[in-house]
């Protein structure tokens, strides 16, 4: 069992609607869910577009172009053609095209297992430096895929964070990433589990316009519902 000091009330807040939505949902297993190669470039396919539209992208993408060396050398205007289920495809193919020439030039082959190997600091750098990769995807690829001790904010991440307090209320999701992280163990579980209990409460308690507060375990530790009950 983690014993755990708080230095602060906000870590404190942190722990325990943690701990209130682990109760409310489930503990899930950090196992990753796909290889990492899929992950990043599924990750980058998937802003600002649902989980249905980035498959459909990803499938056709795939089914188009056959390899990732295909991916790479296709002419842009096709694979923004193929990315169309996907929002601003016309922006995510030169980035795609361009990360995979950088990865196989660099690598020799269309794999990125090596992060597995480099602390977390140096592969979010890594990752990071690659075309149309950006904080939350290269957390997300390091955390899902190679149990590194980094913590995700998406928009639900990111709203809830902040409605209870954790956060800010004119902090943006990047400087969300830096303030969050602290507030919890450097537990790569514990954070996979952070990430996806705030995640799936966002999406059905505390959704975006009118939150449903009457439904929700972290009333008494809100900000937001103190302000507004
Ligand atoms: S009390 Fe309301 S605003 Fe606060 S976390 Fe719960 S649903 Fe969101």
């Amino acid at each position: 069992m983690l014993q755990l000091e708080f230095e602060s009330p906000l870590k404190e807040k942190a722990w325990e609607s943690y701990q209130r939505l682990l109760r409310d949902q489930y503990e899930r297993e950090l196992t990753p869910r796909r290889d990492p190669m899929r992950e990043l470039i599924s990750t980058m396919l998937s802003h600002r577009t649902t989980h249905a539209n980035e498959e459909a992208a990803y499938n056709r993408m795939w089914e188009r172009f056959g390899s990732w060396e295909g991916i790479r050398d296709a002419p842009v205007d096709e694979l923004t053609e193929a990315l169309k289920p996907a929002t601003f495809p016309e922006v995510k193919a030169p980035n795609i095209k361009a990360a995979l020439s950088r990865i196989i030039a660099e690598r020799g082959s269309a794999t990125i297992d090596f992060l597995a190997e480099l602390p977390a600091a140096e592969g979010m750098r890594w990752l990071m430096s690659l075309p149309g990769v950006g904080l939350k995807t290269a957390s997300l690829v390091l955390l899902f895929c190679f149990a590194k001790p980094v913590l995700p904010v998406d928009t639900h991440v990111h709203r809830v964070s902040q409605r209870l307090g954790l956060i800010g209320a004119k902090v943006d999701p990047t400087a969300a990433h830096a303030l969050l992280l602290p507030l919890l163990p450097p537990e790569p579980h514990i954070l996979y589990n952070f990430h996806v209990t705030l995640l799936r409460h966002g999406q059905r308690v505390c959704v975006w316009g009118t939150p449903r507060c009457g439904a929700c375990v972290l009333r008494d530790l809100c900000d937001w519902y103190q302000a507004h009950s």
